[in-house]
């Protein structure tokens, strides 16, 4: 059983060796053929439904891209696109620190707080200065430069 692949493969190429030939003088042929009578490219049977495969295939590509766009298949799983926010409520009686899940690069701050109901809520970050400790803070911006509000330690 095992010994049939590699036999059928070399009776393979033996047989494909024994074409080269034929079908290089095939080709030769064909070639001197062309180049008198140019036409000839459209009658070889060969190369019209070479030329109708490629076109049916660039048609259902451009079908496949079509459907794509009006209901993309249900195997293709969106990469994710989102990430969570850390926010702090700027409202001096609330203070509520909470996470929102939006996509990357949300900047529409302030967002509504939902302890205080105000909208409030500034983008935050962790204040890692020896005042703050750790602490998450809203972020505050001056001239373009981040800084902690409670501390005034400047972020990069
Ligand atoms: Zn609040
Ligand atoms: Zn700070």
């Amino acid at each position: 059983m095992a010994q049939e692949e590699p036999n059928r493969f070399v009776e393979w190429f033996h047989l494909l060796r024994g074409q080269v030939p034929v079908v290089r003088q095939h080709l030769k042929d064909w070639v001197e053929a062309v180049r008198e009578e140019p036409a000839l490219i459209w009658q070889t049977t060969a190369v019209r439904y070479a030329v109708y495969g490629l076109g049916a295939v660039v048609l259902l590509w451009g079908a496949s891209q079509v459907a794509g766009t009006i209901a993309p298949p249900a195997t293709v799983r969106p990469q994710a696109k989102t990430a969570d926010f850390h926010v702090v409520c700027t409202n001096p009686d609330c203070r509520h620190h909470f996470v929102i899940h939006r996509e990357f690069g949300y900047r529409e701050f302030p967002v509504d707080c939902p302890k205080c109901q105000k909208r409030t809520g500034a983008q935050a970050r962790r204040c890692n200065s020896a005042t703050c400790r750790g602490r998450w803070v809203p972020l505050e911006r001056q001239d373009g430069k981040l800084y902690c509000p409670v501390c005034g330690a400047q972020f990069e």
